[in-house]
């Protein structure tokens, strides 16, 4: 069966096809030569995943999923939230993401944040989401040089080492990502 990832980074494409049964031939839109932007617009992160999903089944009506993820930090209201990506754009004072999160919570004694992914999956009969969420604390500085977004400052619950500092095995194994994965492929064995 065909199972195509509605996604244009070929490190998540490669990091799926590992982990993926092998009766699935995983399809990434690099290999369709669709190199257009996905519409997004929508105000949450399921919205996102499903609008994504949905806008690729249409165009190739093969059996698709697209993924979204978020970081909510409880004391700034669940910002970024579905900002993520381009939460330093909004507002020009801050030369990235990270140090925009560091300076609004200074001074914050609350530093309570979760990642969110949902992906979504759709075929000719049915839309699913899968949801994988790891919740933890924004330290007050950066540490360690690996991963990407904000690796760097984000302990999870239960851990010592930032996202950044942990082996990438580990990050992988316990990740917001990971999880929704995880479950999502679950249900693949199961149903198809
Ligand atoms: P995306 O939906 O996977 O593209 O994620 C949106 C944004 O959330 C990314 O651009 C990153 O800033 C942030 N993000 C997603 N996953 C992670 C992660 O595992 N670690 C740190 N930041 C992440």
């Amino acid at each position: 069966m065909k199972l195509l990832f509605a996604s244009q980074n070929q490190h998540k494409i490669k990091e799926v096809s590992e982990i993926i049964p092998e009766h699935f031939e995983l399809l990434g839109l690099n290999e369709l030569n669709f190199n257009e932007e996905i519409p997004e617009t929508q105000d949450s992160i399921e919205g996102n995943a499903l609008q994504k999903a949905r806008f690729i089944h249409d165009k190739f009506n093969l059996s698709c999923f697209a993924d979204d993820t978020g970081l909510f930090i409880e004391a700034l209201n669940g910002e970024p939230g579905i900002y993520s990506a381009r939460w330093s754009k909004l507002d020009p004072k801050f030369p990235n993401n990270i140090e925009k999160a560091l300076v609004k919570l200074k001074g914050k004694e609350n530093r309570k944040a979760y990642f969110k992914t949902v992906i979504a999956f759709i075929n000719d009969k049915e839309e699913e989401l899968f949801e994988g969420i790891i919740h933890g604390r924004i330290i007050e500085s950066e540490k360690g040089k690996d991963g990407f977004g904000y690796d760097p400052i984000f302990i999870p619950e239960g851990y010592v080492q930032t996202f950044s500092e942990m082996p990438k095995e580990e990050k992988n194994r316990i990740s917001h990502r990971a999880l929704a994965m995880a479950k999502f492929i679950k249900y693949l064995k199961e149903k198809y």
